[in-house]
């Protein structure tokens, strides 16, 4: 009996393993490598264990088969090694690195609605790898950290390509009232608590306020300041770092994009466009007096005794005699 011979279509793929190839031919058949004998590359079905008798030969680009498989063909199979494909493009893309395995492996079943995959350990080591290529080794000091992105500058540049920010930035609107919030907090805890916060007011005031002064403390006017818009800004990008498997590859990666979202930002305010809430009418009234009692006292009219208790609405600070504000 002559034994069948036939020309395949063979599309050559990266096998499970690294380094590995594998042929994978249109019907759904996978081969794998067995040796390179002069001009002709030999194939064996990965079946062959189980007996299968299946070969490829493959002269000047043209592949033909030999022998027929003993069992069903592997489609099912192929389209599973295409969708962990899937799940490595994604892991290697920077606008999804705080994805976990498991929401990569969703994603690439949106892709591929068809295929039958599943989030498991030899998957999640694929996504890892595929993260890992994306960024140079993790460093282990920051000495390490600075030699490696001296030569990745991508990671110096912010998505524009240009200098990070450096300066300072305000806000015209700090309108949540710390007071009456830190109150209530204040009313939850236990008695020993609020002794000790007693005493801790008691200490502020009679020390800071009254020996040292708020002169040689108080950023009123000059540059570099902590606002509320700089410790919500933290806040906010704190949160935009708790993700999975953060390095500081990752860190810098965020870096870039809140840049480059404080940048949109400063162009729409500069184009006149409201950015965040609107500081309300009370607030501006209350800077408005605040402005106006700093000039005063600049200008020597009234003292720094009447300067403080006139400006304390705007720190918020209660004393006795202070009507409650009616909450509760
Ligand atoms: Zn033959
Ligand atoms: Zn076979």
């Amino acid at each position: 009996m002559a034994e069948e011979h036939r020309v395949v279509q063979v599309s050559v793929d990266p096998g499970t393993r690294r380094n590995t190839v594998r042929y994978n031919t249109e019907c759904g058949y996978f081969f794998y490598k067995k040796e390179q004998r002069g001009d002709v590359l030999r194939l064996e079905c990965n079946r062959r264990k189980q007996g299968c008798p299946c070969k490829i030969y493959m002269r000047d680009g043209i592949f033909m088969q030999h022998g027929e498989h003993n069992h069903e063909n592997e489609v099912e199979e192929q389209n599973r090694a295409l969708a962990v494909r899937e799940c490595e493009i994604i892991a290697g893309d920077p606008q999804f690195r705080r994805l976990v395995p498991k929401q990569i492996v969703e994603e690439a079943r949106r892709r591929h609605p068809d295929v039958v995959i599943a989030c498991n350990a030899a998957v999640e080591k694929r996504i890892q790898r595929a993260k890992r290529a994306r960024q140079p080794p993790t460093p282990n000091s920051v000495d390490e950290m600075l030699a490696s992105m001296e030569n990745r500058p991508d990671y110096t540049r912010t998505i524009n390509g240009e200098q990070f920010f450096h300066g300072s930035v305000y806000s015209d609107h700090e309108d949540e009232n710390i007071r009456r919030t830190h109150r209530r907090r204040l009313q939850q805890e236990t008695p020993k608590v609020k002794r000790a916060i007693n005493q801790l007011y008691a200490y502020w005031t009679s020390y800071w306020l009254e020996t040292i002064g708020p002169k040689r403390f108080s950023c009123y006017g000059r540059s570099n300041r902590t606002s509320n818009l700089a410790e919500a800004w933290h806040r906010w990008f704190n949160a935009k770092c708790i993700h999975a498997y953060l390095n500081p590859y990752d860190f810098d990666d965020e870096l870039k994009d809140t840049e480059e979202s404080k940048r949109r930002d400063y162009q729409a305010a500069a184009r006149g466009l409201q950015v965040g809430r609107q500081t309300s009418a009370k607030q501006r009234s209350c800077d408005r007096r605040f402005a106006e009692d700093a000039r005063q006292f600049a200008a020597g009219n009234i003292s720094l005794r009447d300067f403080l208790e006139r400006s304390r609405p705007v720190f918020q600070i209660r004393q006795h005699g202070d009507r409650d504000e009616g909450e509760q």
